[in-house]
């Protein structure tokens, strides 16, 4: 595919290179053939950079409010809502047209169905929704097998739950030892829609909800297939404390002895991740990938993104589908995200340089393991988004602003114009080009309401959401753990 983009503006690279003025740029085979001038006054308002990657997301079409998963304490979150499978091509298109509406170019998709027959019939839709849309998609392959409601055994939610509540749960709780199969299908997954754009990954939900077993066994099919893992990390204090009981050693010496610590290895969140894990991720060259927003709707905390730098630990940017205004903004999370690691010094704690390093470079490295994303050069993979650049700065009376403190102050989804994968207008004027978003979220929405849960439904679930809170209240995973909740 060959094409040209002409714009005002162009950072090749956000925060290290001057914007360059009056810019032609030339596509062919996904990559970016030339960058050279128009030789002519371009007077089209508009900005174009990387395009944003978002290093960890869920791919809702529902978002969470809207199924009774308002913002709590993520315990008490996991288990106020339940979501139906509705049509796993339309729900990741939805989510997926959305991400490139934001600038998103690259996303990855923890996919949330656990059923195991499901897995490949359900990724087939996700693959055709990403070449739908025209985002990359790094599909991450869900395996959970223990602990769905609180950590440890299962039964001690029991006395918080009314009678009639309880023996259904009783008769739910029943573990089916490690989920090998889940593991095991992953490279039939990766055989029959890996491709450039799509690419297929392990995913451990995470160490307390996985079997040791099954860790160790992802560890050694993630070496042997050279294929990456994203697996959520203490996410919250309740995990820290749980955690840190059940591994003497340590939960990351632990991941590090069955060999899950390598460049392969993407950890979601992290907030509460110590000094000393910090060093031996950076050590391992493990990528975190911060999820801002999230974190403090779920009352995780602020991820140590200091300490992250200051020992060298590698961290993207993601969204997991809790924006902050529970839309998907990327821009407005970035700037969220840069103002709470920015410190109170005299000169930047994150310098906008680093900042999209993390968003762009950093976070492509969840997608693909590669670290040669977000400069825009001959060469580079064709990845762009292209902002209203003049919209974002139509009361200004200087002209010698520097532009990323524009995007960094006010730049929002609402600015996207364009954004560029691998070459293809995926975005254009603001819409998207090959795929009606408008319809799809009709469609879906209809779809969802009939398979809405009931009264009784709902009820129910909030009355288990209360039983994970007494539960905890009680001292279960000690809430006096050590925890890190400041930047
Ligand atoms: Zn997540």
């Amino acid at each position: 595919m060959t094409g040209t983009l002409e714009v005002e503006r162009l950072l090749p690279a956000p925060g290290h290179l001057p914007a360059a003025r009056n810019v032609r740029l030339s596509f062919s085979g996904g990559r970016i053939a030339g960058v050279g001038e128009t030789g002519r006054p371009c007077r089209d308002g508009r900005i174009a950079l990387p395009a944003m990657v978002n290093a960890h997301d869920h791919g809702y079409g529902v978002r969470p409010p809207a199924l009774g998963g308002a913002d709590d304490a993520l315990e008490c979150w996991i288990a106020s809502f339940s979501r139906a499978t509705i049509d796993p091509r339309l729900e990741a298109a939805v989510a997926f047209g959305r991400m490139a509406l934001a600038g998103i170019g690259a996303t990855v998709h923890c996919h949330n169905s656990l059923v195991a027959d499901n897995l490949e019939f359900e990724a087939a839709g996700v693959a055709r929704a990403a070449a739908d849309v025209g985002i990359r998609v790094a599909f991450s392959c869900p395996v959970r097998d223990r602990n769905p409601w609180v950590y440890g055994d299962q039964r001690a939610l029991l006395p918080y739950l009314p009678p009639a509540d309880r023996a259904d749960m009783e008769a739910a709780i029943a573990d089916g030892g490690p989920a090998l199969r889940l593991v095991d299908q992953v490279e039939a997954v990766a055989a029959a829609h890996e491709s450039e754009l799509f690419q297929v990954q392990y995913g451990p939900i995470g160490p307390q909800w996985c079997h040791d077993t099954t860790l160790e066994r992802i560890a050694e099919a993630s070496a042997a297939n050279d294929r990456r893992v994203h697996m959520h990390l203490l996410e919250s204090r309740r995990q820290r404390a749980w955690l840190d009981a059940a591994y003497p050693q340590g939960i990351v010496r632990f991941l590090d002895d069955i060999g899950l610590l390598s460049p392969r290895l993407t950890l979601a969140h992290g907030v509460h991740l110590t000094d000393a894990e910090c060093a031996l991720l950076a050590e391992r060259g493990v990528t975190v990938a911060v999820n801002t927003s999230s974190n403090l709707r779920m009352r995780s905390g602020v991820a140590p993104v200091a300490r992250f730098m200051q020992h060298g630990l590698r961290f993207g940017f993601g969204l997991d589908g809790c924006a902050h205004d529970d839309d998907q903004d990327y821009f407005r999370d970035l700037r969220l995200a840069w103002r709470l690691h920015n410190g109170t010094g005299l000169e930047h704690a994150l310098p906008p340089g680093r900042l999209f390093d993390a968003a762009c470079r950093d976070g492509f490295r969840c997608i693909d393991g590669s670290n040669d994303y977000g400069r825009v050069a001959r060469g580079a993979r064709a990845d762009l988004v292209v902002l209203d650049y003049a919209g974002m700065r139509d009361d200004y009376l200087i002209s010698d602003e520097d532009e990323l403190d524009v995007i960094l102050t006010r730049g929002t989804s609402r600015h996207v114009r364009s954004l560029l994968v691998a070459g293809r207008e995926v975005v254009s004027d603001g819409a998207l080009t090959g795929f009606d978003l408008a319809g799809a979220e009709r469609e879906f929405m209809e779809r969802a309401r009939q398979m809405a849960a009931s009264d009784a439904e709902l009820a129910r679930h909030r009355r288990r959401r209360d039983a994970v809170r007494a539960h905890y209240a009680g001292g279960a995973a000690s809430e006096t753990a050590s925890s890190n909740t400041g930047p």
